[in-house]
């Protein structure tokens, strides 16, 4: 199975997060921007997934949201931290039981000043691959052929029918105790059974082409797709940049900080964006993924900048 797919209205691969609402308002609002989304005939929507179990239901909901009412693959973020081994297997059986059949494996960020109870029992996303694995081999039946030329005897065999795809950091992960352990963690979860890899956002082509280089030298073959973020005011270009730990983008903070107005810090954010995604399919990038914040326009404008769709009349 591949969750990356060349969707028939675009020629680029495309794939959008969001996250699980938090009121009934919000709720439709979701609704509609996942039906815009789905309109560009994305590779899957992936929904996310508090650490430690706080949004659980709600991802499902979205998840299963997306299944009923569009013909998109939903995907959906499962984290580890803080849960027992039998909880993430239960957790896994029950997204599974709904239908869902592509993960994004992530270990979750521990709370603060936790102990070892806080981090639970799985230490890491690869561990978590090899139970999502697990718990889907249990899950599927057995098919037997029968051998060639041996009576009696049958190759048998069981059918993984699940995508897991994992996180990748382009200019490291805040909490790596040396420079390649997220490379290192990278090959442990291509080896666990990962398909894909997914990227933290980056704001700079360079940082994902270097990454990409050093990645393959390391030995990792899964593909690795970019995430990439429109951000549209300086408030939101701070947070993601203290939760992130990246390094400040100097000229679109600068940009962002000298635009008076609310739309031309739109146009800076979607400008950025799509020159992003232009600059790293030219460096062969598999696709595009867009960290959507829930609302469709932003994304699908960048899309549209990038030159990856057509151009959207509706920018309100
Ligand atoms: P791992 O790959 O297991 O480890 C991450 C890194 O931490 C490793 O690369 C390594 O450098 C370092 N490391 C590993 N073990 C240790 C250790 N014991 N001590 C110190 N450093 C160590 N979080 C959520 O809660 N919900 C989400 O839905 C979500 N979605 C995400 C989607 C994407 C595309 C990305 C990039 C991140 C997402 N995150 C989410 C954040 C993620 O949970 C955090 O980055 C977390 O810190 C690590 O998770 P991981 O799966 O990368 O873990």
């Amino acid at each position: 199975m591949s969750i990356i797919q060349t969707p028939s209205v675009t020629s680029v691969p495309v794939s959008f997060e969001v996250y699980p609402p938090r009121d009934d308002a919000a709720d439709a609002a979701l609704h509609e921007t996942i039906a815009k989304l789905a309109a560009v005939d994305p590779s899957f929507i992936s929904v996310t997934y508090g650490a430690g179990g706080s949004t659980g239901g709600r991802s499902l909901e979205v998840l299963t949201h997306i299944l009923r009412e569009t013909r998109v693959e939903p995907l959906a973020h499962l984290t580890c931290v803080g849960s027992s081994y039998r909880e993430a297997a239960s957790l896994i059986r029950e997204f599974l039981d709904a239908g869902v059949r592509s993960f994004l494996a992530l270990r979750g960020d521990p709370p603060e000043g936790g102990g070892a109870e806080a981090r639970g029992d799985l230490e890491s996303a690869a561990q978590l691959v090899q139970l999502i694995d697990r718990v889907q081999a249990e899950c599927s039946p057995y098919t037997e052929e029968p051998i060639p030329g041996v009576p009696g005897a049958a190759r048998v065999e069981r059918r993984r029918h699940v995508d897991i795809a994992v996180a990748a950091f382009p200019n490291g992960h805040p909490r790596s105790r040396y420079p390649a352990e997220h490379l290192d963690a990278l090959l442990a979860k291509q080896a666990a059974g990962a398909t894909l890899a997914i990227t933290q956002l980056f704001f700079h082509a360079d940082d994902y082409h270097a990454f990409v280089a050093r990645a393959r030298a390391a030995g990792v073959e899964i593909p690795i797709l970019p995430g990439i973020m429109p951000i549209t005011s300086p408030s939101r270009l701070r947070r993601v940049v203290e939760l992130t730990g990246e390094p400040v983008p100097g000229t679109l903070a600068v940009d962002l900080d000298v635009e008076p107005t609310v739309e031309g810090r739109r146009e800076v954010g979607i400008r950025y964006a799509g020159e992003l995604c232009r600059a790293v399919l030219e460096g062969g990038a598999p696709g595009i993924h867009l960290y959507a914040f829930n609302h469709h326009r932003t994304v699908l404008a960048t899309l549209a900048e990038a030159g990856v769709i057509p151009p959207i009349e509706e920018t309100t």
